[in-house]
């Protein structure tokens, strides 16, 4: 099952029907757990939901998904946890010493989120920006110290994100938690659909140039592996969001571009980027990275 967000700040829900329209779904929501977006609350209750939801599905008729704005399809987890450095390529083009075993993970804010067909605004005139093609997961239910072996249990199913990136030195936090940082969708294909993840595909196109091609069989830690670490640190509620790293590939991004990422089994996520509004930066960002604007990113 595909499940999308959209309205205003995601506050309605719909599910990809067989007929290829948007079937709503936000009525079988409605009064469970108010104070949560309408994703969240379809995840809570998806086992009292489930078979509607598929009676929607099955049903079709509905609307259009070009004429539909859509949103990340989770608008508002409590937390976007990212792996800094967990594929090699990406460890050798970025020339770093340490991967996620050494690293751990980081934060993104959860207000960095955009949906399919959104614009990435860059900040800052004088920084360079990157993409960061992504596999991310959505939990499923409430998850604290859970072992690899029972990771699968926990994950609501799975969507394409894009980490964009200042590069430079400032604290990742910082430098990839500019809103609109996080396009994410267009959908979550729930975990029964996706299938076994290893044998998925990854691919990022800029401009149509195809930038990034991964399996994600190549991770150093794998998704079970990163349910487990990330639940040790920090519980994890439904609806909260975890993204599993980039491969080689990144590139800078400039005024007009088109990022398209795509996820075999899962989706394709595009959006476009803007320097509309921006500035010069606040911070340096000496110390690590590469500062400079430039358009010669690998790709
Ligand atoms: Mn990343």
């Amino acid at each position: 099952m595909r499940l999308v967000s959209f309205g205003e700040g995601g506050s309605r829900v719909g599910v990809v029907a067989r007929d290829g329209t948007i079937s709503e779904v936000t009525d079988l929501v409605s009064g469970r757990d108010s104070g949560l977006g309408a994703m969240r609350r379809v995840i809570q209750s998806f086992a009292d939901i489930e078979d509607g939801l598929h009676a929607r599905e099955i049903a079709g008729g509905g609307s259009s998904l070009s004429l539909l704005t859509l949103s990340a399809p989770v608008s508002d987890p409590t937390k976007i946890v990212a792996a800094p450095v967990n594929y090699l390529d990406h460890m050798e083009e970025m020339q770093q010493l340490g991967h996620i075993d050494s690293l751990g993970v980081f934060l993104k804010a959860p207000s960095s989120l955009i949906g399919h067909g959104g614009t990435v605004l860059l900040p800052y005139s004088n920084r360079r920006f990157d993409q960061e093609g992504e596999l991310c997961l959505v939990i499923g239910k409430l998850a604290r110290n859970v072992k690899v072996e029972e990771a699968e249990e926990y994950i609501f199913g799975y969507s394409v994100l894009l980490d964009i990136t200042m590069r430079g030195g400032e604290d990742r936090s910082t430098r990839k938690s500019f809103d609109t940082f996080t396009p994410m969708g267009p959908w979550i294909a729930t975990s029964d659909e996706v299938g076994p993840v290893e044998e998925l595909e990854l691919r990022c196109w800029v401009n149509g140039d195809l930038r990034q091609h991964a399996h994600i069989s190549d991770l150093i830690w794998g998704v079970p592996e990163l349910v487990a670490y990330v639940s040790s640190v920090m519980t994890l509620y439904p609806g909260d969001i975890i993204s599993t790293g980039t491969p080689k590939g990144v590139g800078s991004l400039g005024d007009g571009d088109e990022i398209v990422a795509e996820i075999s089994q899962i989706g394709r996520l595009s959006v476009s980027v803007s320097t509309v509004g921006a500035s010069f930066s606040v911070t340096r960002g000496g110390a690590a990275g590469i500062l400079q604007q430039s358009h010669e990113g690998p790709g």
